[in-house]
């Protein structure tokens, strides 16, 4: 841990009481599994589990005191009225305490990709990052309850599934520096609509230390919006006109990177992006800006975008038993994200391209207008054809067989795998959809 801690640190930290004898801590703990001597556990309740069912079991095994929202019999306690907020709490302690740089990052899309990049661009500095997409509150605290004094940076991921998550979110990460990617109609079930989200993701800016650097999307809709939340930090913009602070020109889109000319305060740089599309674009401005508020070279910076960040399901290249290009961007769907697939798809050297697409989730009462949308978009750029899994899926493919395409309509995984099993190298599928749709099922069945 970053500093030492004792259990009456941690009720100081979250607003508790503590119940018997204190102790220097060895760990802060929320998983039995994980218990070591010494720790203090913290008893979280999930959806599936409640922590403080196995409060006896992280006793046995060692603590010496328990977070709960109840009393405890036979140890020291801290009682508190909402374990999770407490979590978050002490995390926030050992935040205050870290004097390195905190990046936060959020946004509809692109947040995992551009926190992985961004990390492995400050490849000269010891990093911590958040694990994966572990983005949430129980995920946010435990990444920050990693910090140790060897680090520089952390960079951490926040994510947002219901109102009222990122501000929760803020006040744990209190970030030194945002980047928010865009906001984009995602989560709309425990969101409402696009505005909603964007005020949701403002409130990053709004919860950053006053003395933050605030790295925006110029081109977002939501830019004048979160631009007004600023208050005393200082705003930075990336985007493709030249009112960014850094902006990119004469872009060329190719099937595996692309190339483009950087400009940030008077100066160029010739940029050569690794993975295809432009948003990605988007996502290597994002960390260029980032670096540059960091004091790094300018050309130093850009040179780190040649560099691919492979992050798994998202826009991934593999190649199919059969020779096909596939392309696996199953981790997740939002509608944008859909979009930015198919650009990609579209711009293979391929003779005919392929979308098999799944469900996407969480849209509320928009999911069958966007399903619709998406199969008219697909059809608009040139999809050869669509192979939809699933009722939800299949209103995408009646809107692209209304507009002339062929579409074939699935109920499983297998046989959407079997339609294309026979292609050839020749041809380039993308796999897509939600993470409940789980597609990952087609990239197996096609690659093994
Ligand atoms: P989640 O909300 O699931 O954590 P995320 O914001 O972390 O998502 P990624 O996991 O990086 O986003 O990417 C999710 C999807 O969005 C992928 O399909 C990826 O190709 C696409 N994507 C990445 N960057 C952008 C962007 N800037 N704009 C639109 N789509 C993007
Ligand atoms: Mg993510």
């Amino acid at each position: 841990m970053l500093i030492d801690l004792t259990l009456s640190d941690i009720a100081q930290a979250c607003d508790g009481e503590l119940v018997g004898e204190d102790y220097r801590l060895s760990a802060v703990v929320t998983d039995t599994r994980n218990i070591i001597s010494g720790c203090v556990f913290v008893a979280l309740k999930g959806e599936r589990f409640d922590g403080h069912d196995y409060i006896n079991h992280a006793i046995q095994d060692g603590a010496v005191g328990v977070v709960s929202d109840r009393a405890v019999e036979g140890v020291s306690y801290i009682k508190v009225v909402n374990t999770t907020l407490a979590y978050g709490a002490i995390a926030r302690f050992i935040r205050d305490a870290f004097k390195g740089t905190v990046v936060c990052i959020t946004g509809s899309n692109g947040k995992t990709t551009v926190k992985d990049w961004l990390t492995q661009s400050l490849a000269e500095k010891n990093v911590l990052k958040t694990r994966a997409n572990l983005n949430n509150q129980i995920g946010v605290p435990q990444t920050l309850l990693e910090l140790d004094s060897g680090h520089d940076v952390a960079v951490i991921e926040a994510g947002t599934s219901f109102t009222g998550e990122i501000p929760l979110l803020a006040n744990i990460v209190f970030p030194d520096m945002v980047i928010l990617t865009n906001a984009s109609g995602s989560h709309f079930e425990g969101l409402g609509g696009l505005e909603d989200i964007a005020k949701e993701k403002g409130a990053l800016i709004s919860g950053a230390s006053p003395g933050a650097s605030v790295i925006l999307n110029a081109d977002d809709m939501y830019f004048d919006y979160w631009c007004s939340l600023i208050g005393e930090r200082k705003v930075y913009s990336f985007g493709f006109t030249a009112s960014a602070s850094l902006y990119a020109s004469d872009i060329k889109l190719e099937a595996e990177s692309s190339s483009a000319v950087f400009h940030y305060e008077g100066a160029a740089q010739s940029v050569t992006v690794a993975g295809a599309g432009q948003h990605q674009i988007a996502n290597g401005m994002a960390i260029v800006l980032a670096m540059l508020v960091m004091g790094i070279d300018f050309k130093e910076a850009v040179s780190k975008l040649a560099v691919p960040v492979n992050v798994s399901g998202r826009l991934e290249r593999l190649s199919a038993k059969n020779g096909a290009l596939l392309i696996n961007d199953c981790y997740n769907a939002s509608p944008k994200s859909v979009e930015v697939a198919i650009d990609v798809l579209v711009m293979q050297s391929v003779e005919k391209t392929w979308l098999i697409l799944g469900a996407l989730g969480e849209l509320g009462n928009q999911r069958d207008e966007i399903h619709h949308d998406l199969g008219i978009y697909a059809k608009n750029k040139g999809v050869s054809c669509l192979i939809c899994v699933g009722p939800v899926a299949g209103i995408a493919g009646a809107a692209f067989k209304d507009k002339g395409g062929s579409a074939i309509f699935c109920n499983t995984h297998e046989e959407a795998a079997t339609i294309v099993r026979s292609l050839d190298k020749k041809h380039a599928i993308l796999v897509k959809g939600s993470r409940s749709a789980k597609m990952e099922n087609v990239i197996e069945a096609l690659i093994n």
